[in-house]
């Protein structure tokens, strides 16, 4: 199984793959710039070869990124939506020079608008994205707690944002434990994970799903609250990540954690927990 965490790229792209390496991650996730900014640096030549040469002397694969948080593809406004959609183009450029296979994004969200209303307007952007620049890099749809606002904490709503796009070739998703559960997925038992594993097979379909975040969450199930928690120290709990982890559906997704980075304990307790819930 191909696990990894999200790491800083502060210093460079090379610098990333060694903090993963020294982490024990066969996979891993960055932001491709500064994630709440607008800014864009230019890339660094001689920093991404470095990052190639290592990721693959280190086995890291496949690499994801993560689009910048200001990206909003369901924004109800003219200016914001349009420019969610340039810096989507520049995230996938960049995630593609990179090397990198993947881009996850979040769906976006439209307080006050109805979940349709925000089904068609990200599909919009995303088949508008993808005329701009048709993909290398996969994109993978990921699903939301459901914080106010927000589209896509359902596995049919995400399918209805593909089941819009002129072409789903370079198209996939990205399963949030964290996420799911906030939004209503118990998977704290064999019997939810099994229920979780049949809702994408019989929505977007198993085929499509590339990656996972593996998050504990802080709140209930439910709560629509976005707080990832260290794994099985929250209320998804060690005998739902069991589940999760040896599931045949999910065992060969490769897994990246999210989870919080308080003190530099946190990553390899966090590894190691998963290592040890793993059968
Ligand atoms: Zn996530
Ligand atoms: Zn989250």
């Amino acid at each position: 199984m191909r696990l990894g965490f999200h790491v800083s790229i502060s210093g460079g792209f090379s610098l990333a793959v060694q903090r993963a390496h020294e982490l024990g991650c066969s996979t891993m996730q960055i932001f491709s710039r500064n994630p709440r900014g607008w800014t864009v640096k230019p890339l660094d030549r001689a920093d991404i070869d470095e990052f190639k040469r290592l990721r693959e002397q280190y086995d890291i694969d496949p690499v994801f990124v993560h689009t910048n948080y200001l990206i909003n593809l369901a924004s109800t406004k003219p200016e914001l939506y349009e420019r969610s959609i340039e810096q989507f183009v520049i995230d996938l450029e960049r995630t593609e020079h990179l090397g990198a296979e993947y881009l996850v994004t979040h769906l976006g969200s439209a307080s006050g608008q109805e979940p349709l209303w925000m089904i068609d307007r990200v599909a919009d952007a995303l088949n508008m994205a993808m005329k701009l620049h048709a993909p290398r890099a996969t994109i993978l749809l990921e699903n939301t707690a459901g914080e106010k606002g927000d589209v896509g904490y359902t596995f049919e709503q995400v399918n209805d944002v593909i089941s819009r796009l002129n072409n789903t070739d370079k198209v996939g998703i990205c399963y949030d434990t964290c996420h799911g559960f906030a939004a209503g997925y118990d998977i704290r038992t064999k019997a939810g994970v099994d229920a979780v594993a049949e809702k994408i097979g019989s929505t977007v379909g198993l085929g499509r799903l590339k990656g996972m975040h593996l998050n504990d969450c802080l709140r209930e199930l439910g709560s629509h609250v976005d707080r990832h928690w260290h794994i099985g120290e929250g209320k998804i709990g060690e005998a739902g990540f069991t589940a999760i982890l040896n599931h045949p559906a999910f065992k060969d997704v490769p897994k990246i954690m999210e989870t919080p980075k308080e003190t530099d304990e946190d990553d390899p307790r966090n590894m190691k927990k998963v290592r040890l819930l793993m059968k």
